[in-house]
């Protein structure tokens, strides 16, 4: 099933206003997993209006048109659509009623002669009820069995109605259902991880997968469309299979609901060690992350955000040699950070960042986004050093995901 937006009105074209009706709608039929192909604007003007009309009907099966179906003459939408579709507008008696009583809660008297021209509908459609204004929406059929969809251009409107009167009817048509998993991956970046399934993509039909990269992380959505969940089930779970044989134990999960804070702290959790964190450049944003969690105070007692020298070896014990010999961004600093994290806490296990999120202080040989993360393991240390892109919130937020998978490995 294939939709298509049309958005109608001149302001729209003129820039007056903003098109978010359009990015409400689009990303409703993704989450209906309706594919979307075409969003068009057009101004208020019969002719233009009607062709953009024509060509949605030849390409689309759906066509979704909002605005201008207000009371002024600038309002054309259901003209032109019964139009096209080669029907006439009659009057429906309920939406009579509706703008009355829409009127009368609003103490209006003197209901002006354009407002019931709202109370026209397409002959043969069905009509949502606009409990917020008085334009109703409209669903008419072509011939050849394809929808078009009318609602009012304010939001307020569209909305309500869209929710409550399109999406149960769009769901009516749909025949497939989707299945969907998500495959996590942290540890690699971006491009490498569509290398790695270059192949998969250029040849997949059902299931498809769609590559979406978050800060230090790759998640990629496998769907399937199937006629009952079980079928779905059965096209996904190889291509998860194949996905897990290529990204290993990069992979940290293929539920969509489950973050990578939630695998660690159960992971800890599990096998019964606390933890201790000390951050310079996250600033607290790591800790933030674990504490999501709900339950995670069995496993993490304290934080330290060390964000000068002084505090790195007054709480964390870290040497004042190391800091100048190396300097606060070292691999030497984030051991020292997470030994003495672990020591000052008396915990099993800690993690500790160092870094340079920018957007200055970076040199030639210490650039922006140098970090170091270090994780500490009832008695060994694992430091790893990362080189990140982006600007400061995205490098902050990339190091989390970092420092978290190294204490998940
Ligand atoms: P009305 O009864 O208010 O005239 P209508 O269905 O005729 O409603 P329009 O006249 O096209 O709709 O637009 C009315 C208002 O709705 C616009 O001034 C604008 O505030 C809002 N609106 C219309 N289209 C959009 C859109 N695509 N995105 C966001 N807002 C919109
Ligand atoms: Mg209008």
């Amino acid at each position: 099933m294939i939709a298509e937006l049309i958005s109608v009105g001149t302001e729209i074209l003129l820039g007056n206003i903003v098109n978010t009706n359009a990015n409400y709608l689009a990303v409703k039929l993704a989450e209906l997993g309706i594919s979307n192909y075409f969003q068009i604007t057009v101004g208020d003007n019969e002719e233009r209006l009607a062709d953009t009309i024509k060509t949605a009907l030849n390409r689309s099966d759906i066509v979704i048109i909002t605005g201008g179906l207000g009371p002024t003459k600038d309002d054309l939408t259901k003209e032109v659509t019964a139009r096209v579709l080669g029907k006439e507008l009659v009057e429906d008696v309920h939406s009579r009623e509706q703008i009355k009583s829409y009127f009368a809660g609003r103490n209006v008297k003197d209901i002006t002669s354009n407002n019931w021209k709202q109370a026209l509908v397409v002959e043969g459609s069905i009509v949502i009820d606009n409990y917020n204004g008085t334009a109703p929406g409209l669903i008419a059929e072509s011939v050849n069995g394809k929808k078009i969809i009318l609602l009012p251009g304010p939001p307020n409107e569209l909305y309500p109605m869209f929710e409550e009167g399109i999406i149960p009817y769009l769901r009516s048509l749909q025949t497939a259902v989707f299945y969907t998993e998500m495959v996590k991956v942290c540890g690699i970046g971006e491009s490498k991880a569509e290398t790695m399934i270059a192949d998969i993509i250029a040849a997949q039909t059902n299931p498809t997968i769609a590559p979406y990269a978050k800060d230090g992380e790759v998640h990629l959505r496998v769907t399937a469309s199937a006629t009952t969940i079980e079928e779905g089930r059965n096209l996904v779970e190889p291509m998860v299979k194949e996905l897990r044989k290529r990204f290993q134990n990069t992979i940290y999960t293929t539920r969509e609901e489950v973050n990578l804070e939630d695998v660690v702290v159960k992971l800890l959790t599990d096998n019964k060690l606390t933890v201790a964190l000390a951050e310079s450049c996250t600033g607290g944003l790591l800790a933030g992350r674990i504490v999501n969690v709900a339950g995670v105070s069995s496993v993490l007692g304290e934080g330290f955000i060390t964000y000068s020298n002084e505090a790195k070896q007054k709480y964390l014990g870290v040497d004042a040699e190391t800091l100048k010999s190396h300097g606060a961004v070292s691999a030497e600093t984030a051991i020292e950070m997470a030994k003495g994290a672990a020591k000052a806490a008396g915990s099993d296990a800690s993690i500790a960042v160092t870094g340079i999120a920018g957007p200055e202080g970076g040199t030639q040989e210490k650039p922006v986004g140098l970090v170091y993360v270090a994780c500490y393991l009832q008695g060994k240390v694992t430091v790893q050093e990362l080189r990140l892109k982006g600007n400061r919130q995205k490098i902050r937020n990339s190091t989390v995901i970092y420092a978290l998978n190294l204490l998940r490995n």
